[in-house]
């Protein structure tokens, strides 16, 4: 499956400009026209990238991103119309992985796109597939599936999946999953684990009595080993 795209923007040439050459590239593509129905995109949808506007009806640009923030490590890129170098920096500060100026060149945007999700996605090297009972994960194809289903992932559940199969039995504090998502952490984001666990037992747990994923109250989490 494709990766999905949120474009939260209240000119509706500009998201459609956007939404047309993301879907030529291969993209889903969603668009929200003002902040607060961005966010419930955002947290209903998981989408594997955000493209934001600054300014937007309802709740402002920069808010969006503080709340997206709170819960969710998905690539973030602003959209300015202001070529205001301290708008740029406080999109950056709030968390944004990069922003494009208005007016953009389609192909810019791609491209920026393109960079962001495979900073997210590009660092699972080892491509060897894991299995754990029905689950199999193979990283090469950045693919799982559950009893030959395929199971839909963000690139961070994705991330964090792997490295929980990786050693399965072994519990991995919050700390090493963050540094899984990010390498370094920025501040507020480390509520994020959680989320994609959370995200991650809804898609692959069948039955509650047997879960996949253990939570280690305090540490952080572990892969269950299958009888
Ligand atoms: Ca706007």
């Amino acid at each position: 499956m494709s990766d999905l795209i949120l474009i939260i923007e209240d000119e509706p040439k500009i998201a459609k400009l956007a939404r047309d050459y993301l879907e030529r590239y291969g993209y889903r593509v969603l668009t929200a026209a003002d902040g607060p129905t961005g966010l419930a995109a955002a947290r209903r949808e998981s989408p594997d990238l955000v493209l934001l506007d600054l300014l937007l009806p309802g709740i402002d640009g920069r808010e969006v991103c503080r709340r997206l923030r709170a819960d969710s490590a998905v690539p973030i890129i602003m959209l300015t119309a202001l070529a205001e170098e301290s708008d740029q920096i406080v999109g950056l500060e709030l968390g944004a992985d990069d922003y494009i100026t208005k007016p953009f060149s389609p192909g810019v945007l791609v491209a920026r796109v393109r960079a962001a999700l495979r900073r997210v996605q590009g660092d699972v090297h080892d491509t060897a597939t894991l299995r754990s009972g029905d689950l199999v994960i193979d990283p090469a194809a950045h693919s799982a599936t559950l009893a030959g289903r395929p199971v839909h992932l963000t690139p961070n559940e994705f991330k964090l999946l792997v490295a929980l199969a990786r050693r399965p039995g072994q519990t991995l504090t919050r700390e090493q999953l963050l540094d899984e998502l990010h390498g370094a952490a920025l501040g507020g984001v480390d509520r994020s684990v959680d989320s994609h666990v959370k995200n991650l037992r809804r898609k692959l747990e069948r039955d509650p009595d047997r879960p996949l994923i253990e939570t280690v109250y305090g540490v952080g989490y572990r892969l269950v080993e299958p009888e």
